[in-house]
C-alpha cells in the first residue's frame, strides 16, 4: 500500500519546502523504502515552461519531456528517482484536463464545480502511477492560506480523510523567526499558520520548524500545545551549511521517525546516512580551490541556474575540490577590454540561455577560453555561441550567427522544424506557439570514437541526455566547422542533430547541445561536471 505524507508551507514561501520534502525522500531510501516525489504548483499556467527564469527560477526537464518546477531537481538530485510528466501538476494542467472532459461531455450534464470535479482531478493527479511505492510524497506549492491552493487543500484534505491515517499523513512546515530586541523566538506565526490550515481542515501531525538557532523544549512544547501535535512532532529544523546536510540534520531532529510512528512502522534500525555522510564530508575538507566563471544572463538570479549550481558542487564533490563560481553578466565583455576579468580563472562554463541579449560578451568570452587554453563548457545555447564563434574567427563565416536573433546569410544555427522521436517524426511550425514546441527530454547521441566526450563518459558509445531548445547547429557547416579542427564528436542517431562539439588540441574544450546539469547528483556527480572540474584542477596548477 501506497502511504502519502503531505508537505505543506505556512508563514512565509521561501522557506526550502522542496528541499525538505527530498530530504525526507532521502531519509525513508536510506531506511529501505521505495520513494516517489510530486509536487502540485497552484499558479494557472499549465507548466513552468513559458514562465520567466527571473519569476519562477529554472525550468526542470524530465526524461519524458515535461518542463516542470525546480523542486523535482532537488527530488532527483535527493533521491535518484528520475521525475516524470506525472510528478508536477498545476492548477493549469487541472482545469485545462477538467475542461476537455466537460467539451467532449464526460460529465454527462453536469454542472461543473469546484468541489468536486477540480478536487477529483487533482486527487487523481496525486495518485496517479503509484502503485509498489512505499511512500509517496506530494508537496503542495505556495503559503497556506492563499486563494490558489485552496482547491489543493481540499483534496489532500478528502484525500486525508479517504486514506485515514494509516495511509496518509500531513507534515507543516513553518517559520520560527528569531527577534533580536526581545531576545526571543517567536511561536506566533506557526500557532496561526496551522490555524489556517485547520480552518480547511487539515490537522498536521509533524511540524517542521525552520530557525536560525535550535528550539528550546519550552518553545516546542508551547507549540506541540497550541497546535495540538506531540512534542516530538515538533522538529526544529536549522539552517545548515550545505542543503546537502539537510537529511542528516532532519534525522537528527527526528523527522523519519515521527514519519515512520505515525504509520505505525518499527523505528529501531538506524538508516544508512553513509552517502550523505560522505558528500557532506567531502564537502566541508575540500583538498583546494577553483574559480570558474559563468558567463549567462540571468546571473543576479541564482535559482534560474539551480542544477548547473548545483552540477557544480558535485563536479567539486568528485575532484575534492571548493568551486568557487563567478557569475559574470555576459553583456560586460560588450565593453572593450573587459575580456580580462577572465584571467586567472580556471574555467569558463557558458551556459543555457534564449535570446540575442548580451550573445556577443558570449562569444567573447569562448574565444578568450580557446585561444587561452581555459577549459571550456558549453551547455545548449553555450555550445551554438562556440560554434559561432568558430565559424566567425576561424572558418572566415564573419556573418555566422544563429537564426534565433534573425535571418542571416550564414546560419550555422537554426531552426529545425522536424526530428525524429522514436518512431515518431515531430513537426514544428516555424510562427507556431511558444509554449511546448522545443525538443525536449531525453534523446540519444552516439559518441565518436577516440574522442575526449567518449572519454568523459568512460568509453561509452551512446548516451541519453535532457534537452530543452528550439535551434540546432546546422549540419550543413560541418565540413566548413570540421576544416578548423573543431570536431563533431556526438550526433544524433540519424546522423543529423550535431549533439557534441570539441576542439582536440585544446586541453579541455566541450559544447553540449543537452543540459548535462539536470541528471548531476551529489552522490554521482555527472562525468561532464567530473571532468570539466578536474580539467579546471589541472588548469589551476598552471597558472
Ligand atoms: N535558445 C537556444 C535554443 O532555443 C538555446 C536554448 C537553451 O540554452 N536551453 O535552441
Amino acid at each position: 500500500m501506497t502511504r502519502f505524507v503531505f508537505v505543506t508551507g505556512g508563514v512565509v514561501s521561501s522557506l526550502g519546502k522542496g528541499i525538505a520534502t527530498a530530504a525526507l525522500g532521502a531519509l525513508l531510501q536510506a531506511r529501505g523504502y521505495s520513494v516517489r516525489l510530486r509536487k502540485l504548483d497552484p499558479y494557472l499556467n499549465v507548466d513552468p515552461g513559458t514562465m520567466s527564469p527571473y519569476q519562477h527560477g529554472e525550468v526542470y526537464v524530465t526524461d519524458d519531456g515535461a518542463e516542470t518546477d525546480l523542486d523535482l531537481g532537488h527530488y532527483e538530485r535527493f533521491t535518484g528517482v528520475p521525475a516524470t510528466r506525472a510528478d508536477n501538476a498545476t492548477t493549469g494542467r487541472i482545469y485545462s484536463e477538467v475542461i476537455a472532459r466537460e467539451r467532449r461531455g464526460d460529465y454527462l450534464g453536469a454542472t461543473v464545480q469546484v468541489i468536486p470535479h477540480i478536487t477529483d482531478a487533482i486527487k487523481e493527479a496525486i495518485v496517479r502511477d503509484t502503485q509498489g511505492i512505499e511512500f509517496a510524497l506530494i508537496e503542495i506549492g505556495g503559503t497556506v492560506g492563499d486563494i490558489e491552493s485552496l482547491p489543493f487543500l481540499e483534496a489532500i484534505r478528502q484525500l486525508g480523510n479517504e486514506l485515514g491515517p494509516a495511509g496518509a499523513m500531513f507534515i507543516h512546515l513553518t517559520l520560527v523567526p528569531y527577534i533580536p530586541s526581545a531576545g526571543e523566538l517567536k511561536t506566533k506565526p506557526t500557532q496561526h499558520s496551522v490555524k489556517e490550515l485547520l480552518s480547511v481542515g487539515i490537522q498536521p501531525h509533524v511540524l517542521l520548524c525552520r530557525s536560525n538557532r535550535p528550539i528550546p523544549a519550552a518553545e516546542r512544547r508551547k507549540i506541540a500545545l497550541f497546535c495540538n501535535v506531540g512534542p516530538d512532532a515538533v522538529i526544529s529544523a536549522l539552517d545548515v551549511d550545505t542543503i546537502y546536510a539537510v537529511p542528516l540534520s532532519y534525522h537528527a531532529e527526528g523527522l523519519d521517525r515521527e514519519v515512520l510512528r505515525h504509520f505505525g512502522l518499527a523505528t529501531g534500525h538506524a538508516p544508512d546516512l553513509s552517502r550523505w555522510r560522505r558528500i557532506v564530508g567531502a564537502m566541508r575538507a575540500p583538498e583546494g580551490a577553483v574559480r570558474i566563471a559563468v558567463v549567462g544572463k540571468y546571473t543576479n538570479l541564482l535559482d534560474s541556474y539551480k542544477s548547473l549550481a548545483e552540477a557544480l558542487v558535485h563536479g567539486g564533490i568528485a575532484n575534492r575540490v571548493n568551486v568557487e563560481l563567478d557569475w559574470v553578466d555576459s553583456q560586460v565583455f560588450e565593453q572593450p577590454d573587459t575580456v580580462a576579468r577572465l584571467e586567472g580563472v580556471h574555467g569558463i562554463l557558458v551556459p543555457g540561455g534564449f535570446g540575442e541579449r548580451g550573445t556577443e560578451g558570449k562569444i567573447a568570452a569562448v574565444q578568450f577560453a580557446r585561444e587561452r587554453q581555459v577549459p571550456f563548457l558549453g551547455i545548449c545555447f553555450g555550445m551554438q555561441m562556440a560554434v559561432i564563434e568558430v565559424a566567425r574567427n576561424l572558418a572566415g563565416l564573419a556573418d555566422a550567427s544563429s537564426t534565433e536573433f534573425g535571418p542571416c546569410a550564414n546560419p550555422v544555427v537554426g531552426l529545425l522544424t522536424e526530428w525524429a522521436h522514436g518512431n515518431e517524426v515531430e513537426r514544428r511550425a516555424a510562427g507556431g506557439n511558444l509554449g511546448g514546441t522545443m525538443r525536449l527530454g531525453a534523446y540519444p547521441a552516439l559518441l565518436a570514437d577516440g574522442s575526449l566526450i567518449q572519454s568523459v563518459y568512460g568509453g561509452k558509445q551512446q548516451i541519453s541526455e535532457r534537452h530543452r531548445h528550439r535551434y540546432e547547429v546546422n549540419i550543413h557547416y560541418r565540413d566548413a566547422l570540421e576544416a578548423t579542427g573543431l570536431r563533431v564528436s556526438g550526433i544524433s542517431p540519424d546522423g543529423v542533430l550535431p549533439e557534441i562539439i570539441e576542439y582536440p588540441g585544446h586541453p579541455w574544450f566541450i559544447g553540449v547541445q543537452y543540459h548535462p546539469e539536470l541528471k548531476s547528483k551529489p552522490f554521482a556527480p555527472h562525468p561532464l561536471f567530473r571532468g570539466f572540474i578536474g580539467a579546471a584542477v589541472a588548469q589551476a596548477r598552471l597558472v
